[in-house]
């Protein structure tokens, strides 16, 4: 009988010994995998590893610098060993920073530069995470987080960081001014009207241009917020979305595979006092999953049953406190994620038919599946441009087989036209790229303008832009 989340977990190699032993006919192993082999330490060379967070990129760059100035940034970029790659906090899933020439990090040149009435003058080594304290002392908040908040500013740009809320738009859509430094040391300050073209260009762009070394960036005022969590069933979810999207100040759910369950996360602005967020239940959660998974993977309806016995009496969870302390949570447990921004009127179709695949194809995924909508912008790399997109991301747990995200789920997401998040896995190329970004040709024009030798490029942004 299973009676606790503990009884779950414990019981691991359940599915593996079941699926092997009894000859069940899925082709997928439900069991835990062995952990996943690290790369050496140091190359041949003797140059040191670099990884993303997740593990799956990694590089031995030839030289790492951490420029403190813009002149000295300016000098790097003249000078240094190419491809040069800036890099953030290294949570992108794609191979955006990994390189054999220069890493570069924008970790010494952060903090806020200044203000200009209510937009903060931002320097782009900042993390998220720094930033929240440092604009609530003005009584100022980024208006939205992503999930999590380990990203640096120029990071989160970089590749069209998003988080959730019908009326609000991705980070980089609330940037009004940007100073970048080119390949060449060339300093260009831009905004929408002055150098129009590298601003719509700069303000998405994969550390393709230039370093950006700062943002003008509007902030709202450091309001509270009620965060609220519940679990239902999927069905009902699905049905109440667009009402809870169009009513709630921020709105997602997560569908969770293989439960029937939905877990809905809303925040609203309030007076109300402070009521902080309890400990991160986010690993316990995922760890009861995980164990149902093991245990129970080889038989659907067995594993659906003991979802709604184990979870579905969950409490709601409620937490009021200022937002920046509220819209990203921590993400311990780690994945790899693919995630595509679609028209809005196909998102909840393309989500059903999403776990539809992955519960007839793939009983070993246990990670939920997030849904958000993102207010539209208009950068020609934006993925939001052009109207507003509902966002679908699905993850497979670190240890675990991810090709199923190309195998099942892409096709998916390319049928309900969706545009794949810059920095989440995706096999698309330059082509299909053009096809879906308006301003592709546009971009690739600014981009070879600001660097005619590539110095930028490593052979993944080669291939993205059709340059191999
Ligand atoms: C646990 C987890 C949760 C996540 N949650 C979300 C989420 O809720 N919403 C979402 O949209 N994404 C999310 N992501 C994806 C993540 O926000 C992006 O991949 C983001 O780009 C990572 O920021 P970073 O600082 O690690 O940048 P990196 O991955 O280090 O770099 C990203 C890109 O930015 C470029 N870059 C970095 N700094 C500069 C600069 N100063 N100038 C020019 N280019 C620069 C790099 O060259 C690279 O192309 C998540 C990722 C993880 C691992």
């Amino acid at each position: 009988m299973i009676s606790r989340r503990g009884a779950l977990i414990a019981g691991g190699t359940g599915a593996a010994l079941v699926a092997g032993g009894a000859g069940v006919a899925y082709k997928v192993a439900t069991g835990d995998k062995p952990e996943p082999v690290s790369p050496p330490s140091v190359d041949g060379r003797g140059k040191v590893l670099w990884r993303n967070w997740s593990g799956v990129q990694h590089a031995y760059p030839a030289a790492r610098l951490a420029p403190k100035d813009e002149a000295e940034l300016a000098t790097a970029l003249k000078t240094a060993q190419a491809p040069i790659r800036p890099v953030g906090a290294g949570h992108s899933f794609t191979a955006l920073a990994p390189t054999d020439g220069t890493l570069l990090s924008l970790d010494a040149m952060s903090g806020v530069a200044g203000w200009e009435g209510d937009e903060a003058v931002v320097r782009t080594g900042t993390r998220l995470g720094a930033l929240g304290p440092l604009l609530a002392q003005k009584g100022r908040a980024l208006p939205n987080l992503p999930d999590i908040n380990k990203q640096s500013l120029g990071g989160a740009l970089g590749t069209a960081t998003h988080g959730t809320g019908t009326k609000i738009r991705a980070l980089h859509g609330d940037v009004t001014a940007l100073r970048l430094v080119t390949p060449s040391g060339k300093v260009i300050d831009a905004d929408e009207t002055k150098n129009a073209e590298v601003f719509q260009a700069a303000r998405v762009s994969l550390g393709a241009l230039g370093v950006i070394t700062q943002v003008r960036i509007k902030t709202s005022a450091n309001r509270r917020l009620r965060r609220r969590v519940w679990l239902e069933s999927f069905e009902e979810a699905l049905a109440k979305a667009e009402g809870r999207w169009a009513t709630h100040r921020n709105f997602e759910l997560y569908a969770v595979p293989f439960t029937g369950l939905a877990v809905n996360i809303s925040h609203d602005e309030t007076d109300d006092p402070a009521q902080p967020r309890g400990p991160e239940q986010d690993t316990q959660f995922l760890e009861a999953l995980r164990g149902l998974r093991n245990l129970l993977g080889f038989a659907t309806p067995l594993r659906k049953a003991a979802a709604h016995a184990l979870l579905a009496s969950t409490p709601p969870e409620t937490a009021v406190d200022e937002g920046w302390k509220l819209l990203s949570t921590e993400r311990p447990v780690r994945f790899n994620e693919m995630e595509f921004h679609l028209p809005v009127e196909h998102q909840l179709a393309a989500l059903a038919e999403v776990v539809r695949t992955i519960e007839k194809e793939r009983p070993d995924v246990f990670f939920p599946i997030e849904v958000r909508r993102i207010a539209p912008d208009d950068a020609w790399l934006s993925p939001f441009q052009g109207g507003p997109r509902g966002s679908v991301a699905v993850h497979a747990y670190y240890r675990d087989d991810f090709s199923f995200l190309y195998q099942l789920v892409e096709p998916i997401f390319r049928r309900y036209d969706g545009r794949p998040h810059w920095g989440k896995l995706h096999s698309l190329n330059g082509g299909q790229l053009e096809a879906i970004y308006p301003r592709w040709k546009d971009f690739l024009a600014v981009r070879r303008d600001l660097d005619p030798e590539g110095r930028m490029l490593n052979p993944y942004l080669k291939g993205l832009f059709g340059l191999t």
